[in-house]
């Protein structure tokens, strides 16, 4: 009975540990041309809800801002506006709904 929940309580842990601890920066970003707020890889997964692996393809295609130095850090701003971009997308569609009336 506590083995079922046992995955989910780790999982739960883990989102409060790296929100709690100081792992966002701001750095000059070459992409946005101003300073921007920068975090690690896991850290802005925990920001943009996608897993770390999945902001490491984005980094990888280039379809959002990082620098690479001692670690790797992404701009969390391009990040944002990519996420933002596909939850919006749906919702657009219908926003002219009663204009009209
Ligand atoms: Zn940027």
């Amino acid at each position: 009975m506590t083995n079922k929940t046992d995955g989910i309580v780790i999982e739960i842990d883990e989102r409060i540990a790296v929100k709690n601890s100081e792992q966002q920066f701001e750095a000059y970003c070459s992409g946005c041309k101003k300073m921007t707020e920068m975090a690690t890889p896991k850290t802005a997964g925990v920001l943009a809800e996608i897993s770390e692996r999945e902001v490491f393809r984005l980094i990888e295609s280039k379809e959002i801002h990082f620098i690479e130095n001692a670690r790797i850090l992404v701009c969390v701003e391009s990040l944002r506006a990519l996420t933002a971009d596909s939850n919006t997308g749906s919702a657009q569609t219908f926003s002219s709904k009663g204009a009209e009336e």
